[in-house]
């Protein structure tokens, strides 16, 4: 069945129905009819047998309640089968043969159409190829991009999350089906013939384009604008969603995520999401890049005489770290592995900082110790080379 079907034919007088006879009124008088023509009862009989075919294809039609819509929507286009066509377009509004509006004419071949002949052929495309929510289709348009924001935890942020986020935007009404019409059967602009756009005047080779005045760029207009959204078809809807953020997100980080914004318009993508992620502090690492980072405090002892650290890591068992003979104060060890989550699966390190740290109090022994310890020393001067170099430059 092609477009050019259903302008030409009335389905409804076909099957002897009103417009807006209900689905079972349809049923009815097709089984009648189907009964009354069938080849069967009429051996022979060609015009029968035509009749039976016309009745067919009218029920394969208006019984099917989304066809059906589309067919009303596809005459209501040409003023309820007011359009005649034909290449001398007697009688008619339209003045161009069928084979150019619906064969080529997107391809420019429809040169005696006018200035719309491709026009035309969008309307159509988007008309019969719409998507699956069967509201009304112009042109598709994408949906917007949303930008949002979410601070997540240091750990999430080295993990990934998956976080719930709030956000509104701009869908289509539920009361309308976004066609902004109170009966979800809105006509298609005349002016612009559903493209939204109206040519500005051209000059030098190319042409302008404006919103539509009267559909305001829409290329539908609502007899009886829906009250809930005005007739815009729009309505505001908030949502919450469950987004994945990859593990290794670093602060002030934007990611993107694709189809997740705002739902499109007639058959359109929807757009996509921009996340910009906060994370927060963590009291014991920090963060440089794929690396983890982490400050230990070792005694004098342990970095004059070496040994073994334990240190803790994010979210696993601690590691052990073996500490060299005479580790000067600030030293960075690495422990390999143990640092945030890369692209690819792999982590990066922990670099381990060494923090000598002083004790603030001594207990007899301990000062006994480090009195014979000054003693023992007593000859070297830790500053002796510093004046030295100070004397020199
Ligand atoms: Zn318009
Ligand atoms: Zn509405």
């Amino acid at each position: 069945m092609s477009t050019k079907d259903f302008i030409e034919k009335d389905y409804y007088k076909v099957l002897g129905v009103p417009k807006d006879a209900t689905e079972a009124e349809i049923k009815k008088a097709y089984r009648k009819l189907a009964r009354e023509f069938h080849p069967d009862a009429n051996k022979g009989n060609t015009k029968a047998e035509e009749r039976f075919k016309e009745i067919s294809e009218a029920n394969d039609v208006l019984g099917d309640p989304k066809k059906r819509k589309e067919y009303d929507e596809a005459r209501a286009l040409f003023g309820n089968g007011g359009f005649r066509p034909g290449p001398g377009g007697a009688g008619g509004s339209f003045n161009f043969d069928l084979g150019d509006l619906f064969g080529g004419g997107a391809q420019g071949q429809g040169q005696g159409a006018g200035g719309f002949g491709g026009g035309l052929g969008d309307v159509f495309g988007g008309l019969f190829n719409r998507g699956s929510s069967g509201t009304t289709r112009v042109q598709p348009r994408r949906g917007q991009d949303i930008d949002t924001e979410v601070t997540l935890s240091f750990t999430e942020a080295i993990e990934g999350a998956t976080v719930p986020l709030r956000m509104s935007s701009q869908a289509p009404c539920k009361a309308c089906s976004g066609t902004g019409d109170a009966n979800g059967n809105p006509r298609v602009c005349p002016t612009c013939v559903g493209t939204g756009q109206v040519a500005r005047g051209s000059g030098g080779g190319f042409s302008l384009t404006d919103p539509c005045p009267d559909c305001k760029g829409r290329g539908l207009i609502a007899e009886n604008p829906c009250e809930i959204c005005k007739g815009s078809g729009r309505a505001k809807s908030s949502r919450t969603m469950q987004v994945r953020i990859p593990a290794g997100v670093s602060d002030g980080q934007r990611i993107r995520l694709r189809g997740k914004g705002a739902p499109g318009e007639r058959g359109g993508p929807a757009g996509d999401l921009y996340v910009t992620v906060h994370v927060a502090t963590h009291p014991v690492f920090g963060r440089k890049g794929d690396n983890l980072t982490v400050t230990v405090p070792v005694t004098f002892s342990e970095a004059a005489l070496g040994g073994e650290v334990r240190v803790p890591t994010l979210g696993g068992p601690a590691v052990t770290l073996k500490l060299p003979p005479g580790t000067p104060n600030g030293r960075t060890m690495r422990a390999r592995g143990k640092g945030a989550v890369r692209k690819d699966g792999t982590r990066g390190d922990l670099l381990v900082t060494v923090e000598v740290s002083v004790p603030t109090e001594l207990s007899g022994k301990a000062r006994d110790a480090l009195e014979a310890y000054r003693e023992a020393t007593v000859g070297e001067d830790p500053r002796a080379e510093l004046f030295q170099a100070a004397k020199g430059a």
